[in-house]
């Protein structure tokens, strides 16, 4: 059987085929005055992705490396940190706080729950002494969404500093971050930027870029204050390639337009929610959001994710432990077309009836069918 490759996972996510042909472009150095210029460019465009004046600093790392340069320049070792905790990327903060020795003030959650505004409140009025919150927008591990805005209506105006893991959320959900006040964000390439693996980003506001050049916690590669000073340029050798593919993809991201980009990942959640109701599985998220759909599984899902991978050609991913077998995740994140959608959706019931838990066939695929098409046509 013929299979096309097609990746329904949170990352990596498929890349087109204009922004890899950029990446094939010639390397130049990175300190020519052409290469400088283009990454003063790309970083301005960026901008426009997180819905800031700010500027945005580029890593090469993964998003985790941008969680820890989050976390180095801000908080000093012995000092508390709030931490929100629901999932596998919440936990992560809290690992990246004790590895300098920052004390963790965790608001933890069962995995697949919200944190909420209130929660938040509590924390900060119990922790008069905290002054910085950490949150993930989206949560991976659940595909759960937070009341980011919300949220931000605490600290905003306020010293306090909120940091959002927004590695996965970015592009897939709304963000406005000097609108809405948040004070750092952080994401990924291989998420909703429709670019490889490779790359990070950071975005720092005045507020938190004053507390960033107080802060004494030991750090160096990721020392946000270095890039500042040789901003447009980057303090080490920049992922040269990466970048023509960023620029890429920020001009094709400007061009459909960031509310268009958002209303992309909302229908095709609606319409994955949607199969999978009908299809008669319960998803796993009490506020699930749209760069993934977590699902109860009816089966080992590793059983399942290997068949649509191998057989199908359709990655999509199993829980992450503790999770692992209990749940499958969906994703719509990043570059795809509604008819990625009905490919995930049809391989998916494929596959369930495959491994023995039988679904009508085309019964889920129909729903989602029916949400995209008065999505798209009306
Ligand atoms: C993917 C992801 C990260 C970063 O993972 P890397 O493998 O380091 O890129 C962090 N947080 C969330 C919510 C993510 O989805």
């Amino acid at each position: 059987m013929v299979r096309r490759y097609l990746l329904l996972s949170p990352g990596p996510t498929p890349v087109p085929q204009e922004v890899l042909l950029e990446g094939a472009k010639e390397t130049i150095h990175h300190r020519t005055p052409e290469f400088v210029n283009l990454l003063k460019e790309t970083l301005e465009l960026t901008k426009y992705v997180f819905q800031t004046q700010h500027p945005v600093y580029v890593l090469s790392s993964s998003g985790t490396g941008g969680m820890e340069t989050a976390m180095v320049n801000l908080v000093n070792p012995g000092e508390k940190a709030i931490i929100v905790n629901a999932g596998k990327f919440g936990e992560r903060w809290v690992d990246i706080a004790k590895a300098y020795g920052i004390v963790p003030v965790e608001i933890k959650l069962p995995w697949g729950t919200a944190v909420t505004p209130e929660m938040i409140e509590k924390a900060l009025k119990e922790n008069p002494d905290v002054k910085v919150v950490f949150t993930t927008y989206s949560e991976t591990s659940t595909g759960t969404v937070i009341d980011l805005e919300g949220i931000a209506k605490l600290t905003k105006g306020t010293d306090v500093i909120l940091v959002t893991d927004a590695v996965s959320g970015l592009l897939a959900e709304p963000l406005k971050m000097d609108e809405w006040g948040i004070d750092v964000a952080v994401s990924g390439a291989q998420k909703g930027w429709m670019l490889p693996p490779g790359l990070a980003f950071i975005a720092v506001n005045d507020k938190a870029y004053a507390k960033i050049e107080k802060c004494t916690n030991s750090r160096y590669y990721f020392d946000l204050r270095k890039y500042k000073k040789s901003a447009p340029d980057n303090p080490w050798t920049t992922a040269v390639n990466l970048i023509y593919m960023l620029n890429k993809a920020v001009k094709m991201l400007k061009e459909e337009g960031i509310e268009n980009v958002w209303a992309r990942h909302k229908l095709y959640g609606e319409a994955t929610r949607a199969a999978i109701k009908e299809i008669g599985l319960e998803l796993f998220s009490e506020r699930p959001g749209n760069v993934l759909t977590a699902v109860k599984s009816p089966i080992p899902s590793s059983n399942l994710t290997k068949v649509m991978r191998d057989k199908y050609g359709v990655t999509i991913a199993a829980g992450q432990e503790p999770m692992k077998d209990e749940i499958f995740r969906i994703s719509h994140l990043g570059y795809l077309t509604p008819f990625d959608i009905i490919t995930g959706i049809t391989a998916l019931e494929f596959s369930l009836n495959e491994l023995g838990y039988k679904v009508e066939i085309g019964k889920g695929v129909k729903a989602a069918e029916e949400v995209l098409f008065k999505g798209l046509v009306g």
